[in-house]
């Protein structure tokens, strides 16, 4: 295979909707309306229906999701706010944008995600609410974190920005909270736009009808302002593409978990590699966002196979604790470690609903060379 093998593959996808995404843009110049208008009406209604909430509010992207979320619920300056050691940063960054303060929960190396065990460490008493991450498409062990936010009255957002469409004990993700989920569409999502957005699923009404004032300047009504809110709201074109998308959001996620249960039939026996733990299957079903293993010799194996028309991704290469933007901050390093080890080890292999079994075995075969290689 002399073609590189694309870490996801965008045209794929743009080609095999392009009809109806073509229509749905038309439907939306046709209108003559462009913000907060029919599409971002019935979409929210379709995705709402999706997750089993009864309400959804679209915005314009994760962040702005979760930071909306935080900000409906009265967190801000004094607060502080759970979160995973190791996860996408926009989950931190949207704590300090309310004025509150971000406090690592180290993670599992088994499963990528926050370490119930050790919530209780970073617990104290201006600990307002927990952020659990659905890292990688997997879901988080939800009853046990909402028992301890329960016991303590904190509350829980889900960061679903990576697991649309997971499902943890028959109930889907961004339904796993009384309060309230944050879902991102970037492109690279499985639910993904073809551009900007995202949305909160919530089945409280008061915080509903506060994200909808706020992603709107602080608006209930136009021209009738309440309070200093943002604009943060989901356009009609990308609302029209993600009602043609959402349709096939189940088959997609299917395709991607043939891949990965491939990968494990193929590299489970080499001692060079730990694979992702898929020992939960049975309560949790991930929807395989990304198929992350893990190397003490990441960067040799990610450049063999970029040498081989490999396209891999280090997700994080580092941990926000580590970042600039949280530099002049002190965190405790039994609440980072093992973001630290993570941050090191792990590669994302090629995923994606367009990826060919062929590719996946050409991938196998190639990291089952470099394995082999290492001896
Ligand atoms: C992508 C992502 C976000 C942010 O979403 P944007 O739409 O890019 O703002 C937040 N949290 C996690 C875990 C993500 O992967």
């Amino acid at each position: 295979m002399s073609e590189v093998i694309p870490f996801l593959d965008f045209h794929a996808a743009v080609h095999e909707l392009r009809d109806e995404v073509d229509r749905s843009i038309q439907r939306v110049l046709d209108s003559g309306w462009f913000i907060l208008g029919r599409e971002l009406d019935a979409f929210e209604a379709e995705f709402a229906e999706y997750c089993g909430v009864s309400f959804c509010a679209g915005v314009a992207n994760g962040l702005d999701a979760i930071r909306l979320l935080l900000e409906a619920h009265g967190i801000g300056r004094g607060d502080e706010v759970l979160v995973p050691s190791h996860t996408f940063i926009a989950t931190w960054i949207a704590v300090t944008q309310v004025g509150a303060e971000p406090v690592p929960v180290d993670v599992a190396i088994s499963d990528f995600n926050l370490d119930v065990e050790k919530l209780r460490l970073s617990l104290t008493s201006r600990t307002r609410a927990i952020i659990p991450v659905h890292l990688y498409g997997l879901p988080c062990d939800m009853d046990r974190i909402n028992a301890f936010a329960d016991a303590h009255g904190l509350l829980v957002i889900e960061d679903n920005a990576q697991a649309v469409g997971a499902i943890y004990h028959n109930r889907r993700t961004g339904n796993l909270s009384r309060h309230g989920a944050a879902t991102s569409f970037y492109p690279g999502k499985n639910l993904g736009a073809f551009g900007d957005a995202g949305a909160i699923t919530t089945n409280d009404e008061i915080i509903y009808n506060k994200v909808k004032t706020l992603r709107n300047y602080g608006s209930p009504k136009k021209y009738h302002t309440e309070v200093v809110g943002m604009n943060s709201r989901l356009d009609e074109i990308q609302a029209a593409i993600l009602r043609a998308k959402l349709p096939r959001l189940d088959e997609w996620n299917q395709r991607r978990i043939q891949i990965a249960h491939q990968y494990k039939a193929g590299l489970s026996d080499l001692a060079q590699i730990a694979l992702p733990d898929s020992s939960h299957s049975s309560t949790r079903q991930s929807v395989w966002h990304l198929y992350v293993i893990q190397t003490d010799h990441r960067d040799s194996l990610q450049q063999f196979l970029e040498k081989n028309h490999i396209q891999t991704l280090v997700h994080y290469p580092i941990p926000p604790h580590s970042s600039g933007a949280y530099k002049d901050v002190d965190f405790p390093h039994d609440a980072t470690k093992n973001a630290e080890s993570l941050s090191r080890r792990v590669l994302s292999l090629p995923i994606g609903p367009h990826q060919s079994p062929g590719q996946t075995e050409f991938i196998i075969g190639k990291i089952r060379e470099w394995c082999a290689k290492q001896m």
